[in-house]
């Protein structure tokens, strides 16, 4: 059989080969045009189309740096988690039912700023890496940066109105594959201050004391040295909107500013006005 190629209706008009000699009478604008077949010789092969050649994706900034297999937590992992597609929540304030709406998200607000760049303690950084460093597992932060409404929008309760979250001085996790085991985190934050050579001699972080009080919200003492306070909540503690998941997890707040030699404390300006709204 005599191989061709034929177009079908998708005929190829050449205006180099078309001719006038068509009998049939041409319809206007198809004057000089002519459909033809294309036919080719047997062994003649056809052009190869070269395969595609997979190319990886472009990297997010955040994903640049890896520790094992899991990307380097930076602080954009501390973006507010709002979003203006979450439902709007009521709850009971003085007797009267409040609506909260949330707030646009990290697109509408930066992360709180510190010389006018955006900031998170760097403390917290370096140990939710090191904790993905010693375990090799991933550090899942659920609750970094939260601007003042969507602070609201996740617990309205009054303890919560003076939130660390807001100022980037507290970040809430559990570890993937450890989520059960989250004592043994708290292990490794205290070894984090034992090993850093920053820390050596300054016997108020290296150990850690139990906070007895009952004026947490966890049933379990929280853990702090002079940096830092640890707070382990159990499944059924600490439960917001941030935190809906089934698993224990821990938060750490600021408590020290080594940087600026003061306390970490709640300030309503630190909180309202320390951020870009976009
Ligand atoms: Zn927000």
């Amino acid at each position: 059989m005599f191989p061709y190629l034929f177009l079908g209706s998708l005929a190829l008009f050449c205006p180099a080969c078309s001719s006038n000699d068509n009998a049939d009478a041409p319809s206007p604008g198809k004057l000089y045009q002519k459909g033809e077949y294309i036919y080719r010789i047997h062994n003649e092969t056809l052009f190869n189309i070269p395969a595609a050649q997979t190319q990886s994706q472009e990297l997010y900034p955040w994903e640049e740096k890896h520790i094992g297999e899991h990307s380097k937590i930076t602080k954009e992992f501390f973006r507010c988690k709002g979003g203006n597609l979450n439902p709007m929540r009521t709850t009971q304030e003085k007797g009267e039912l409040v609506r909260c709406f949330d707030c646009g998200g990290a697109e509408k607000h930066s992360l709180p700023l510190r010389d006018n760049k955006e900031f998170i303690y760097p403390i917290l950084l370096e140990l939710v890496n090191y904790i993905q460093t010693k375990t090799q597992k991933k550090v899942v932060i659920t609750s970094g940066h939260r601007c003042p409404e969507h602070n609201v929008y996740v617990d309205p309760s009054p303890s919560n109105r003076y939130s660390k979250h807001m100022l980037g001085a507290e970040v809430s996790f559990y570890v993937q594959g450890m989520e059960h085991r989250p004592e043994e985190i708290v292990k490794y934050i205290q070894e984090y201050y034992k090993i850093t050579p920053k820390y050596q001699g300054r016997k108020e972080c290296l150990e850690f004391a139990r906070y007895e009080k009952e004026d947490v919200n966890v049933s379990i003492p929280p853990w702090y040295n002079k940096e830092i306070f640890i707070k382990l909540y159990k499944p059924k503690e600490g439960r917001n909107f941030d935190n809906r998941h089934p698993y224990p997890y821990l938060s750490i707040q600021v408590r020290f500013d080594y940087d600026l030699q003061e306390k970490v404390v709640y300030s309503w300006d630190k909180a309202n006005h320390n951020y870009h709204r976009h």
